[in-house]
């Protein structure tokens, strides 16, 4: 059943043009002036942009935390996310420290396996790296397509990983063509301000902020852009948020040091104000938390400047009940907002209509680059004859209002209640199909394919 979208602004990270795109199968397979070719759907788009689907390449879905669960599964989240314009999710596998990567796989597997609606991968985090795990690295790369390994230099005692063994595990994944994601922020440092600060009966969700400042995450930024330059591992920082790391990473590139780096929509447009609301402070606990509007700046020149190369979502949504866990002490607040659905509309309405990014600025850290950077490219994150047929027809115009009354996700608020946003996503085609048409699902749960990756060796 051929598809045929004519008339639309093709936009992709390079490129600007008119044109008509013909698709066949999951495929594009043809992109040109007036194609004539023959189709059974014929969609037009005179007036909207067509673009590549988005690629959030930082989200946990159905993921046990802080005991609890994320409380959108495989189904709900990337349901949310097509209706979004996001057509493919990168979850992470957690491993349970003295357990091996494979069973951490397969538990995964368990959740994910028939259950999304969009296409999804996975980064494995290594949580207890050692003689056993150092083995399966090879595996997970080159069997299974995982080619991305997170690494938490927080969260001590749960699922941090000491500085003896992120050494042992670059030159391991350097080894066999793969990259290593950290979230960097001084876990012993945060450690003991939590406690500090809990001695004190300081236990509100600010306090949660005051714990993680900034430069627990420019010092641990800078630490694993020496390790990563040392062992000569791709490294990629996910949710980095503020000046100080930033500068890190500026740092490295003078010597000529290659370090991927993410942040997340909300770090770009949200500040640690909102830890002042009281216990409301909670639906914005995460980590690193919000910064100040400094560090916003700072951000927004580092895409431009080409320094942060992907924006995200660290999609982690909590109900209000769970949150509540936390009610009497801010360390037992489970970590995480809801952005999922949010992210493509947020980051077009306030970077490219407030003319801060351009669209071609816009494809590229939305789609482009997650795709490049963790091996997919260009079967994904771009519009191209033979890439796979994820396209997203957008209303460059159009105005609405975010609400709890209206998103998908599985969660009972929005982190972003009321505001107005102008850019609409209007059709999501995912691998030539129509999944999102007029606000609704046209594809059902087990649509959604797992996409191994490939080797980033000499890519990136
Ligand atoms: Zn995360």
């Amino acid at each position: 059943m051929p598809t045929l979208i004519k008339n639309g602004r093709v936009i992709t990270a390079t490129d600007d043009y008119v044109a008509d795109i013909f698709i066949e199968g999951e495929k594009v397979v043809a992109i040109g002036k007036n194609l004539s070719q023959q189709a059974d759907t014929i969609i037009d788009a005179k007036g909207l942009l067509v673009m590549p689907g988005g690629i959030d390449p930082h989200v946990h879905l159905d993921m046990p935390f802080m005991g609890t669960f994320s409380s959108d599964n495989y189904e709900t989240g990337t349901r949310a996310a097509l209706f979004g314009g996001t057509t493919m999710v990168i979850d992470f596998i957690l491993q349970t420290q003295g357990k091996s990567l494979g069973s951490a796989l397969e538990e995964w597997k368990g959740r994910s396996d028939n259950n999304a609606v969009g296409d999804y991968s996975f980064h494995m985090a290594v949580t207890d790296f050692n003689d056993e795990t150092k083995k399966e690295i090879q595996t997970m790369i080159e069997q299974e397509g995982i080619t991305s390994f997170k690494t938490f230099m927080a969260y001590k005692g749960a699922l941090m990983i000491d500085d003896r063994q992120m050494v042992g595990l670059m030159e391991e994944v350097k080894k066999h063509g793969g990259l290593i994601n950290v979230h960097a922020t001084n876990g012993d440092m945060i450690d003991y301000l939590i406690a500090k600060y809990k001695s004190e009966g300081k236990l509100a969700p600010l306090y949660h902020y005051l714990s993680q400042p900034e430069v627990t995450e420019a010092e641990a930024s800078e630490r694993f852009v020496d390790m990563s330059n040392y062992t000569g591992c791709p490294g990629y920082i996910v949710h980095l948020t503020c000046e100080g790391a930033l500068n890190a990473v500026r740092n490295a590139t003078r010597r000529n040091q290659k370090v991927f780096v993410e942040t997340c929509i909300q770090y770009l447009l949200l500040d640690a104000s909102l830890y002042e609301k009281n216990f409301e402070g909670a639906k914005w606990v995460m980590s690193p938390p919000l910064r100040e509007k400094k560090d916003q700046e700072t951000l927004w020149a580092g895409i431009n400047q080409g320094l942060v190369n992907v924006v995200a979502t660290d999609h982690c949504p909590f109900k209000w009940e769970q949150k509540l866990m936390g009610k009497d002490d801010f360390s037992k607040i489970p970590n995480g907002h809801p952005a999922i659905e949010n992210r493509m509309e947020l980051l077009f309405s306030e970077g490219v209509s407030k003319g801060k990014i351009t669209l071609n600025k816009y494809v590229e850290v939305a789609c482009t680059n997650p795709a490049k950077i963790f091996g997919m490219f260009p079967k994904k994150g771009t519009i191209a004859v033979g890439s796979d047929a994820d396209i997203i027809l957008f209303d460059p115009n159009e105005k609405h209002t975010i609400s709890v009354n209206s998103h998908h996700m599985n969660v009972d608020y929005s982190a972003y209640e009321g505001w107005e946003l102008t850019g609409k996503v209007k059709t999501v085609l995912l691998r030539g199909k129509i999944a999102i048409d007029n606000n609704k699902c046209l594809v059902e749960k087990g649509y959604g394919q797992f996409v191994k990756r490939n080797k980033v060796e000499g890519k990136i």
